[in-house]
């Protein structure tokens, strides 16, 4: 048996189609059930959902063999990208956005660079935010949140916010605007190390199915 973690939402949703190209349906709909393990119509294939934060732990520690998650995620937990125990072989080229610096339109973030003024900095990205200022010789102060960045400048706690922006729909609902663009986002299928070469008979061939799926969605990537 195979198990392929994924995240509910965007990943899931994203996903669903690569599958289905590649012969895969899921018998269930997260949206409508309370499992956690999800049957497919290959009976030697089922999914777990897990949080997207969850995804390389799962893959990583092997409760999944394989799975998806996004650059960002994979970036931010493994901040000296040694990438041990995993294998990233395809970006999936779905669940596209971008890790920007967010701030109260008006403010001038490149004049308070500088200034070499030291700003405050919210977000849930810790380590990409620390290397991108970092890189910049930017000082900061950064504030670890869990959700709502948006939040963080609307109130005076900060300065700015690190944060993924894909249309630009909630920063400009919340009047912040998108002042510096860090790193494009996809989401990756990544592979237990071991799983890769004790399972190749199964995994190898699901692994290229869906590097051709996502080639044939977008050649680009
Ligand atoms: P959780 O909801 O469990 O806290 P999450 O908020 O990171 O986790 P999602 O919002 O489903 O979960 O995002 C999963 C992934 O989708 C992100 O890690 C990112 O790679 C991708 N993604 C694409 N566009 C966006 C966007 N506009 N906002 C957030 N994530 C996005
Ligand atoms: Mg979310």
């Amino acid at each position: 048996m195979l198990t392929l973690a994924l995240s509910k939402g965007r990943i899931f949703d994203d996903t669903l189609p690569l599958l289905g190209r590649a012969g895969i349906e899921v018998a269930e709909d997260p949206q409508s059930t309370r499992k956690l393990i999800l049957a497919t119509n290959r009976e030697d294939l089922r999914v777990v959902l897990v949080r997207a934060s969850d995804v390389p732990t799962y893959v990583r520690y092997g409760g999944a063999d394989f799975g998806v998650a996004g650059l960002d995620v994979l970036l931010e937990s493994d901040a000296g990208g040694s990438g041990d125990g995993l294998y990233r072989p395809v970006d999936l080229g779905i669940a596209r956005c971008r890790l920007s610096v967010a701030a109260p339109q008006g403010w001038d973030y490149p004049a308070a660079v500088r200034q070499g003024a030291r700003l405050r900095v919210a977000t849930k990205y810790l380590n990409l935010a620390r290397e991108h200022f970092a890189a910049k010789g930017v000082h900061v102060d950064l504030v670890k949140l869990y959700g709502s960045m948006e939040l963080a400048p609307l109130t005076g706690m900060a300065d700015a916010i690190v944060d993924l922006v894909s249309t630009g729909g909630t920063l400009r609902a919340n009047g912040l605007v998108e002042v510096e663009r860090i790193l494009d986002i996809s989401a990756r299928l990544i592979v237990n190390q071991a799983a890769f070469k004790t399972r190749a008979a199964s995994l190898a061939p699901l692994v290229a199915a869906l590097r051709e799926a996502a080639a044939a969605r977008s050649p680009a990537c």
